[in-house]
């Protein structure tokens, strides 16, 4: 039997969360039967990456607040010992143009995580990076003109994926790739570029390969613009043939979201 594992959730830390106790997160978890779960915070971004300051700090914890957030973390972990295993984690960006910001990373913090999340939010633009997930305005307005349209924006969002599956970890590294084919995450609003199976197969291989898990992301089909899992169908089918370990992740960002959709999970893997 499966381990029943919510591998993605954040916290009261988060500043773009719902700002509801992480304990009542936790407790939600036990309720529902869940014997582990991974909390994923976001880890602090490059200072200085974006232009504007506001969305920056509504983004990730700041420095000063890694070690807090560790250290209540484990707190929870003492406390909640028997009734659910929770692991100290992260979600960690990799952000194309930053290799060693994210290899320093976990040269410096790796040994403080049990679990983490490599994800990918953000595509190169003209003068900054450019968000992929931010809002449907956003894409329209800066990252679709940017690429040229859905395709290219899709096709620069598997090669970058590509790129961090092969960035050279030294002591420590993720477990996990966070949502992959989070550029579907607007499917109800831009037609999603389908791709072949044989598209993803050097990709699919090179994961094999390498380790890693998978964040199989639920939280798209809670949302109106999305309604969907965002890893595509043809990859799911590619993962289970190479047996690419698929953790199922809530992407919680308050009390209500944990566990959401895991019956979505359990069907999608017919498992
Ligand atoms: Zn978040
Ligand atoms: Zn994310």
């Amino acid at each position: 039997m499966r381990k029943k594992w919510d591998g993605h959730c954040h916290s009261q830390f988060c500043p773009h969360g719902r700002g509801e106790a992480t304990e009542a997160m936790v407790r939600q978890a036990v309720a529902l039967g869940f014997e582990r779960l991974s909390l994923t915070e976001h880890a602090p971004l490059p200072p200085g990456l974006l232009a504007d300051q506001k969305l920056f700090d509504e983004l990730a914890l700041k420095p000063q607040e890694l070690e807090p957030y560790f250290d209540h973390v484990r707190g929870l972990k003492q406390k909640y010992q028997g009734q659910i295993e929770l692991l100290v984690g992260l979600e960690v960006d990799y952000i194309p143009g930053f290799e060693e910001v994210v290899l320093d990373f976990y040269d410096r913090w790796g040994d403080q995580l049990e679990d983490s999340l490599l994800s990918l939010h953000f595509l190169p633009g003209p003068d900054e990076p450019l968000m992929v997930d931010f809002s449907p305005e956003d894409v329209a307005a800066r990252l679709l003109p940017h690429y040229g349209g859905l395709e290219a924006v899709t096709l620069a969002y598997w090669h970058w994926v590509q790129e961090s599956v092969q960035l050279p970890f030294r002591k420590y590294r993720p477990t996990r790739l966070g949502h992959l084919g989070l550029v579907n995450k607007f499917a109800q609003v831009f037609e999603p570029c389908r791709l072949e199976r044989d598209f993803y197969r050097p990709l699919a291989q090179e994961i094999a390969r390498s380790g890693y898990q998978l964040d199989y992301n639920c939280s798209g089909y809670g949302r109106k613009t999305c309604g969907q899992a965002y890893l595509p169908g043809a990859f799911l089918a590619l993962a289970q043939e190479l047996s690419i370990p698929l953790v199922y992740g809530s992407d919680a960002h308050g009390i209500q979201a944990v566990g959401q959709f895991y019956d979505h999970y359990l069907k999608d893997l017919n498992a």
